[in-house]
């Protein structure tokens, strides 16, 4: 149980990465409070499994895009479990178009969620940990925003903005016992590429040196180990959980 009694808040945790993040950390000792846009079923089916678990799960709705609902959330925590010591920012959408044809809604709902989301959780959960002297921050990126792709543009300044906020961070608060890392998965099998045609999948998974696309669990692995003691010495890195994909 390497998360024994720990309260971790994971955003976007009604689906995909998120979700198996969440039971994850369940799974592994940990209390934990999970933010959704809209799919309130799924956040309540998965809350029912973490109490299965023998854990407390709070779903919560919460844009990533509201800073006041997001210090709101850190607050509440603060006020019914009394402590806060993880924090993973996975929310995160597509809206992949060319350049030319990207609209300023495409870039700004894209910036907002992604990146300025990660900014509104942290902000406020880093005074929190400041405080405790303590905390742990994995924040989802993507392999986009290390070495691009076509048709996201915003996507990909999304992501990168994301490995620099994270490095930044790390350095900053490293003298607190605060540790700041990020986990970039190429392709992964969830509701944001199960979009693609059979046909363009296929050529995608060609062209992944380990020849499939990654599952969640692959994902949440490696969050596991950025959370956990084994990575104690581990600060400001990019672990890339992609079958390869960005090495070609
Ligand atoms: P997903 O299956 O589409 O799930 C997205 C999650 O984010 C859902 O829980 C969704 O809530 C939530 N969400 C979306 N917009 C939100 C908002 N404005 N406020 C709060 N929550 C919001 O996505 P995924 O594939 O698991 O991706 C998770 C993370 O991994 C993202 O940051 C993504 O960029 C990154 N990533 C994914 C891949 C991939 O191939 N799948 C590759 C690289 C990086 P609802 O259920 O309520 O909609």
């Amino acid at each position: 149980m390497i998360f024994k009694d720990k309260v971790a808040i994971v955003s976007g945790g009604s689906r995909g990465i998120g979700r198996e993040i969440v039971l994850m950390l369940a799974a592994n000792g940990a209390d934990v409070i999970f933010t959704y846009l809209a799919n309130k079923e799924a956040a309540e089916g998965l809350a029912r499994e973490v109490e299965k678990l023998g854990r407390k799960a709070c779903p919560a709705q919460l844009d990533s895009r509201d800073f006041n609902r997001s210090k709101e959330l850190i607050e509440k925590t603060k006020q019914d479990f009394g402590r806060l010591d993880v924090l993973v920012n996975n929310a995160g959408i597509t809206k992949d178009k060319a350049l030319m044809m990207m609209a300023k809604e495409d870039w700004s709902s894209v910036i907002d969620t992604n990146l300025t989301g990660t900014f509104n959780l942290t902000r406020n959960a880093i005074v929190t940990f400041l405080k405790q002297k303590s905390g742990n921050i994995v924040n989802i990126t993507s392999i986009t925003g290390m070495i691009g792709m076509a048709r996201q543009t915003n996507y990909a300044a999304s992501k990168a903005g994301i490995i620099g906020f994270t490095k930044a961070l790390a350095k900053e608060v490293a003298s607190y016992n605060i540790r700041v890392n990020a986990v970039a998965p190429g392709f992964i099998d969830t509701d944001m590429v199960s979009g693609l045609k059979e046909e363009y999948r296929k050529s995608l998974a060609q062209n992944i040196p380990l020849g499939r696309f990654g599952k969640t669990a692959e994902v949440a692995n490696a969050v596991k180990f950025l959370l956990g003691d084994e990575s104690a010495f581990i600060t400001g890195q990019v672990i890339v959980v992609d079958g390869g994909l960005s090495i070609r």
